[in-house]
């Protein structure tokens, strides 16, 4: 595809969900985006992704993590509407809930302690025994030690709900370039002009967006420190149509999200590798007998796929979302690690008031670019958030 020649807007380097939910809706405040991916966009993270909208699950304080994964949560429905209507692609939202069970009893404290944190914020946590398991699982689950329903943790098809958004972005002007690599952030007098692309052209924008996911602290030319990391993850696929559960169900080993296909995924690894790209064999192993423990009808269920994908880490586990310090017209929108599906509509928003104007949710300190400057410890945190 050629690129146009006048200067966009905005332009976004990387089509993953972040990326392009991003450019649709600073399209849908009236700007021209662009959107450069340096392969397929979707085929980062996103692809790979579980889909679980679980911000109680992600975060183990009240801090301002559980409050954007919450915020985005609430803006998951009217999102998804939207998206239904502007892309007439379904992205497979569902509300059953999630089932947390504790297999074994040291894992009894955890299932407590989220309770009591779920009660703590408003969500419900009911606990589950006996026949209700059987029931709303809607197979037969191995006895656990305890079980609960989080009914407010949602799921979402990440692969059907970036088509959805790459959809709607493009019904709403926004040009997606695939094949594009952004090679350098290009700075002239404190503002970002635009970006080069591998083979050198330049291409000028009246503000740079870096969503590249695990790869954007690799992008050369942003002049502070941006410590992304890839965190690999693998995950299987089972064909489990004779035994597929009602509802996603977590224990303290795995997850299993049932998709409306019949496939049920089973995830996942959390492998600090570098960029070592592919499966291994033993994480099959691993992921196929826990998924078997904790449902034992999944003991002839064939193994359909095993993938991975990059999560970008922080080192404080929190997204990097914002104005870059010291650089007029340059902003991230990245890092979101185990999160990135369940804070999308939110980054979406927050980054929308920033180049366009308008209603959107103000970034905490603990996401901006900045705070690695401010100091390292503000960069670190003695917990980690779990999920996807
Ligand atoms: C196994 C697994 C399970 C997960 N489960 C969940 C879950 O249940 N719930 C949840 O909320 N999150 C989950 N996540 C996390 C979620 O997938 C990510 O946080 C999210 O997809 C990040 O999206 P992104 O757009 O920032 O990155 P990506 O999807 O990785 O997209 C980045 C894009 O940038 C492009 N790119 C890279 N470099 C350049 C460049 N130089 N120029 C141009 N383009 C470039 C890439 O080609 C890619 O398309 C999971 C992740 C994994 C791996």
């Amino acid at each position: 595809m050629r690129l146009g020649k006048t200067a966009d807007d905005v332009v976004v380097a990387g089509g993953g969900l972040v990326g392009m939910a991003v450019a649709l809706e600073a399209a849908r405040r009236g700007l021209r985006v662009r959107v450069l991916d340096r392969s397929t966009p979707g085929a980062g993270a996103t692809q790979a992704a579980a889909g679980m909208l679980s911000p109680l699950s992600e975060s183990s304080d009240g801090g301002p993590f559980l409050s954007a994964g919450l915020a985005s949560l609430r803006l998951y429905p009217g999102w998804i509407d939207a998206l239904r209507a502007v892309s007439e692609v379904d992205p497979r939202y569902r509300r059953d809930g999630k089932l947390r069970v504790a297999c074994a009893p040291p894992a009894l404290r955890g299932l407590a302690g989220l309770a009591r944190r779920a009660r703590e914020f408003g969500l419900s946590a009911a606990p589950i025994d006996g026949e209700d398991l059987a029931r709303l699982a809607g197979t037969r689950v191995a006895p656990p030690s305890g079980a609960l329903l989080l009914a407010e943790d949602h799921q979402v098809d990440n692969r059907c709900l970036h088509r959805a958004v790459s959809e709607g972005a493009r019904r709403t002007g926004v040009a997606v370039t695939p094949d594009a690599e952004v090679v350098a952030v290009v700075v002239e007098r404190g503002r970002a002009i635009g970006v080069r692309l591998a083979g050198g052209d330049l291409l000028r924008a009246g503000a740079v967006v870096l969503a590249a996911g695990a790869w954007t602290g690799g992008i050369p030319g942003i002049p502070f420190p941006l410590p992304v990391r890839p965190v690999r993850g693998q995950m299987l696929a089972l064909d489990a149509r004779d035994s597929l559960p009602a509802r996603v169900i977590e224990s303290e080993d795995v997850y299993l999200v049932p998709r409306w296909d019949g496939r049920l995924l089973v995830g996942a690894t959390v492998e600090e590798v570098g960029f070592d790209s592919g499966c291994t064999a033993e994480a099959g192993t691993l992921l196929r007998d826990a998924a078997i423990r904790l449902l034992p009808g999944l003991a002839t269920a064939p193994v359909l796929d095993h993938w991975h994908g990059f999560r970008p880490g922080t080192p404080d586990a929190h997204p990097i979302i914002g104005t870059a310090p010291g650089v007029e017209g340059l902003y991230m929108a990245t890092g979101h690690f185990r999160n990135g599906i369940l804070l999308a509509p939110w980054t979406a928003e927050a980054l929308g008031r920033l180049l366009a104007g308008g209603d959107g949710p103000e970034i905490p300190e603990a996401f901006l670019p900045d705070r690695f400057q401010r100091s390292p410890e503000d960069g670190r945190r003695s917990h980690a958030p779990n999920g996807g």
